[in-house]
């Protein structure tokens, strides 16, 4: 059984290579056909990926179409852009080199692997995918075996709509990334935690394949008392509680300016039960824990310091309520962990510097946002602190943006996708220089003798 697994990845592999040979995906052509391929393969299939989505996690629809279908954003993006972002690019060669042209070619890189999460396990797989088709590459994709309907509907469909010798998914666990990583792939891109981003680059170190890894963290959000208190409170309950917290730029706790905490309080308080009305747990609006074991790891975090809003749970329905928790410790677990739950811890500050330093002692998060109409202030933190990214009055819509690189920092990631950053993350950037045969000046050729004077006029 295994020995027959063992072998179907490296027949995959092997076919790959075989149609990545023949050149096909190299005609910009094909790719853009290809795009549009999945683009219609997403669109047939609206209906079963909302019901792939709401079997795995409770999805509610508006929430599965805006982050998971929506996706065909991406796909648009890059249909629009692929002819200009392929075409070889004109570098500048100095006048002394006057005989020379150069050219900077983008090429696929070739077969490359994608392995992805649980929390938006359609989009996760799609956006890197369509990168990787807009470069010209063969790839595999394996997504998580934690969000199973997901996973076979991604299976099914693009096992329906392209062969496998060009994309091919392969479903399962940790066993299955493991065949994966033993082989020699071109580019691995991998979205998941931090832990098992080391075990991913570990791997791919073995055969020098190089790596993006999409990671997590504690991405803070910090409230200054020059704000919309009513658009802030608006902005941080969307972000935190989407997909039930689950998502890898929630903020993951709250950094508030102590003048404004308790109408902050407030305002999330009110919010919540205008969002989800007096008990979420009936709302079509709220989201599920994923399993249960991340379902006991969120009830166990609850129990650090003051519940002041939710704290139900419910762990037939893995139901875990908005909960927002004052009165934590740094060194309380829910603050030394990734929380990717409902659960918002809030702690506060009095001067600017206590928020920056307490960022800066931990490790550089995925997303930062700051809620300030102070110029000075954005500027600041802007300077003062390193993040995946930044945004500002608002919260995870930085990821919607496509011409806005999205990716991590030290812990939280490494390389970027999405738009423009998705073609050069698949390709390689190929440097020509081209000289040409009206001309050979002796400078360069030995003997030397007399020439190092000539050499240094060239040079200086
Ligand atoms: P995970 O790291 O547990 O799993 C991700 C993938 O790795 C899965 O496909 C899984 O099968 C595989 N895997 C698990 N253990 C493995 C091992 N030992 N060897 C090889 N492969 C292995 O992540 P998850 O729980 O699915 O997702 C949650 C994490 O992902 C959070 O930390 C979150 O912040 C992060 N995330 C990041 C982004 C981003 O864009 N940066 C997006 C979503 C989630």
């Amino acid at each position: 059984m295994i020995t027959n697994e063992v072998s179907e990845v490296s027949e995959i592999i092997s076919k790959q290579r075989v149609f990545f040979q023949n050149g096909r995906t190299k005609d910009v052509s094909f790719r853009l056909e290809q795009l549009k391929i999945l683009k219609q393969a997403i669109i047939d299939h609206e209906q079963p990926i909302l019901e792939a989505l709401k079997a795995d996690l409770h999805k509610p629809g508006f929430e599965a179409y805006a982050t998971e279908i929506g996706v065909v954003g991406e796909i648009d993006y890059a249909i629009k852009h692929l002819k200009k972002w392929s075409q070889p690019q004109k570098a500048v060669v100095p006048w002394k080199f006057f005989s020379y042209s150069a050219k900077i070619y983008p090429e696929p890189l070739g077969v490359v692997l994608i392995i992805g999460p649980w929390n938006y396990p359609f989009q996760l797989i799609i956006s890197p995918l369509v990168g990787a088709i807009a470069a010209g590459n063969c790839t595999i994709v394996k997504p998580s075996e934690i969000a199973p309907h997901t996973s076979s509907l991604v299976s099914e469909i693009i096992g329906k709509y392209f062969p496998p010798e060009y994309i091919a998914v392969l479903e399962g666990g940790v066993e299955t990334s493991q065949k994966l990583l033993a082989e020699k792939f071109d580019h691995i891109f991998f979205t998941g935690g931090t832990a098992i981003g080391k075990i991913i680059m570990a791997a791919a170190a073995k055969h020098l394949t190089p790596v993006t890894l999409e990671l997590g963290g504690k991405s803070p959000c910090i409230i200054d008392s020059e704000i919309n208190l009513e658009h802030t409170v608006k902005r941080i309950v969307w972000g935190k509680f989407l997909n039930a917290g689950q998502t890898c730029i929630a903020p993951d706790y709250l950094l508030v300016n102590q003048k404004i905490k308790p109408d902050l309080l407030d305002g999330i308080k009110k919010c919540l039960t205008e969002f989800y009305g007096d008990n979420p747990a009936t709302s079509p609006d709220y989201a599920r824990i994923i399993n249960q074991k991340q379902f006991e790891r969120l009830a166990n975090l609850i129990k650090d310091g003051e519940i002041i809003v939710g704290g139900e749970t419910n762990a037939e329905e893995r139901y875990i309520a908005p909960t927002l928790l004052d009165h934590v410790s740094l060194t309380d677990p829910v603050m030394q962990e990734e929380i990717f739950g409902p659960i918002l811890p809030i702690l506060e500050y009095t001067e600017i510097t206590e928020a920056i330093a307490l960022i800066n002692s931990q490790p550089k998060p995925l997303a930062l946002y700051l809620f300030t109409q102070n110029k000075n202030l954005q500027k600041q933190v802007l300077q003062q602190t390193s993040s995946g990214g930044v945004c500002l009055n608002d919260t995870i819509m930085q990821v919607g943006i496509s011409s806005l690189p999205f990716g991590g920092v030290g812990d939280s990631g490494i390389g970027s996708y999405h738009g423009k950053a998705s073609f050069d993350t698949f390709s390689h950037y190929k440097s020509v220089l081209k000289n040409s045969f009206w001309l050979d000046l002796d400078w360069r050729y030995a003997p030397y003798k007399n020439k190092l004077s000539a050499l240094k006029r060239l040079l200086g």
